[in-house]
């Protein structure tokens, strides 16, 4: 090339196309290291078709300074990709015979990947495009889900369901968010973290069952969620949705969420015949604290209604840990505690152990606030009648437990330990005995909330229902092996 503007155009050119490679790279490598996962997984397309402006400036703030050394080194190679690009080194060389050989080779394998099929396909220009195509058209699915709900309310009214018992009936669903139970102390974590859980516990006695070997068999909110009310085989039609079966039996069905989340609203919380989305309401702070949900909660369970389902989801412990409690209520970070000390020992980041500090004051909160309803669907006991409550969390999650990680975990079992508690009225009756050692999988605890609200349809495995005497244990398949589904 002679011309100056075509060489200004070359250089141009060629910029655009190695930094596009660059940023494909970033991309890549960042989502392997932290998630062990390729841009089109089911967890980063799901995650980016689902999040709102909100959860994603609150990700950001959580890992701005990988996100910054990402955007540090991508400016580095920026600047080399200028400089290179723009030697003309051809200019003065004499024909060589070997960089004409060389040069041949590099065309020919250039040829060769854009002619290859599955070469081409990584090509980012080619790769990003269709990604962005999946995440709209997966946001584009969530978001127009009526058609689907009308069929599992016709579905669960074709199943005729029955109610085995008379009389009122009270279920309360208190369903968290990224719960790990080896951080909580009602699981024999050295920070206390349940203190009130615990009283409960004490209070309760035989009412009150805690899960010791509960999992999840999903990372993430979406297909966690899914898997649990569609009694853990969702993508099947001839599947239930639990809060279509609740409402066929003659349940009044209420969802209160601090979730802003399209997906969950779409698959299941429009189901229901009350909807509070908490987290949108006006007025609200910014940060909407799950204690917010409380007062929603009573009057729920004040309605007038004779039988009601009550689902509460809560943020739990999401990422940004430090925004799911009060601002300065974190007693974890002053001392250095036997947590600390031993993560210390393993190596881990200053970074994943503030974020572990960070993590347990959120679970201390969350303590707080899952007692409270507990003590609500307590306290509003009709003298006949049958009341429960069961607790659980979608996911487990990662800090430092396994890996110098904080997040979501699809690699390490952290990602998948959950929390499991039920409670009922004294008039009940017990469950079977040893079932708190019984592993529980939060796929199956659909088969569970229905026995709690006493409904009865054909056909209805109780093997899958852990307070049932014919429970049977099958291990769930998870993306890496487990030693002991009991430990
Ligand atoms: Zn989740």
């Amino acid at each position: 090339m002679r011309s100056p503007v075509w060489i200004k155009a070359r250089h141009f050119l060629a910029f655009i196309w190695v930094m596009l490679f660059a940023l494909d790279g970033a991309i890549r490598a960042y989502l392997m290291e932290l998630y062990e996962s390729s841009p089109e997984g089911a967890m980063v397309l799901g995650a980016i078709a689902n999040t709102n402006w909100r959860e994603s400036s609150e990700y950001l703030s959580m890992h701005w300074h990988s996100v910054a050394l990402i955007c540090c080194g991508l400016a580095l190679v920026a600047l080399l990709v200028w400089h290179i690009t723009g030697r003309n080194v051809f200019r003065g060389v004499r024909k060589d015979k070997r960089l004409v050989v060389f040069t041949l080779i590099v065309v020919l394998v250039c040829v060769v990947a854009y002619l290859s099929k599955p070469w081409r396909r990584l090509h980012p220009a080619v790769f990003w495009t269709q990604w962005v195509h999946s995440a709209n058209n997966l946001k584009a699915s969530l978001a127009d889900q009526h058609v689907e709900r009308a069929r599992l309310l016709g579905l669960a009214i074709q199943a005729k369901p029955v109610l085995t018992s008379a009389g009122p009936s009270t279920v309360v669903l208190a369903l968290s968010e990224s719960i790990n139970r080896d951080n909580l102390s009602l699981y024999g974590y050295l920070r206390q973290t349940t203190p009130q859980l615990q009283e409960q516990q004490r209070n309760s006695g035989d009412q009150m069952t805690v899960f010791r070997n509960a999992w999840s068999v999903d990372s993430s909110t979406l297909p966690a969620v899914r898997n649990l009310f569609g009694f853990g085989a969702p993508s099947s039609t001839q599947s239930h949705h639990l809060i279509a079966l609740a409402r066929a039996s003659g349940y009044k069905v209420w969802w209160i969420s601090n979730h802003d989340d399209v997906g969950i609203e779409q698959q299941h919380a429009r189901l229901a015949d009350i909807v509070q989305m908490v987290n949108r309401s006006p007025g609200r702070s910014s940060v909407s604290l799950d204690g917010e949900m409380l007062d929603e909660l009573k009057s729920a369970l004040d309605a007038p209604s004779e039988r009601k389902f009550i689902v509460v989801h809560m943020l739990g412990a999401h990422p940004h840990y430090s925004l799911r409690y009060p601002k300065g209520q974190n007693p974890f970070d002053d001392e250095v505690d036997a947590i600390e000390a031993s993560l210390k020992s393993k190596g881990t980041s200053l970074w994943v152990r503030r974020q572990r500090q960070e993590y347990d004051a959120a679970l201390l909160y969350h303590d707080h606030i899952v007692a409270e309803m507990l003590r609500l669907t307590k306290s509003v006991t009709p003298p006949k009648g049958k009341v429960a409550w069961m607790y659980l969390s979608d996911h487990g999650q990662e800090v430092g437990h396994v890996r110098n990680h904080a997040g979501h975990s699809s690699s390490t079992e952290a990602g998948y330990r959950i929390p499991a508690i039920i409670w009922q009225a004294p008039s009940s009756e017990s469950p079977p005995e040893g079932v708190s050692e019984r592993p529980f999988r939060s796929d199956w605890a659909a088969w569970t909330v229905a026995d709690l609200l006493d409904i009865h349809w054909t056909p209805q495995p109780l093997e899958r229902n852990v307070l049932s005497n014919p429970y049977q244990w099958e291990e769930p398949r998870l993306p890496m092996a487990v030693n002991s589904f009991t430990k």
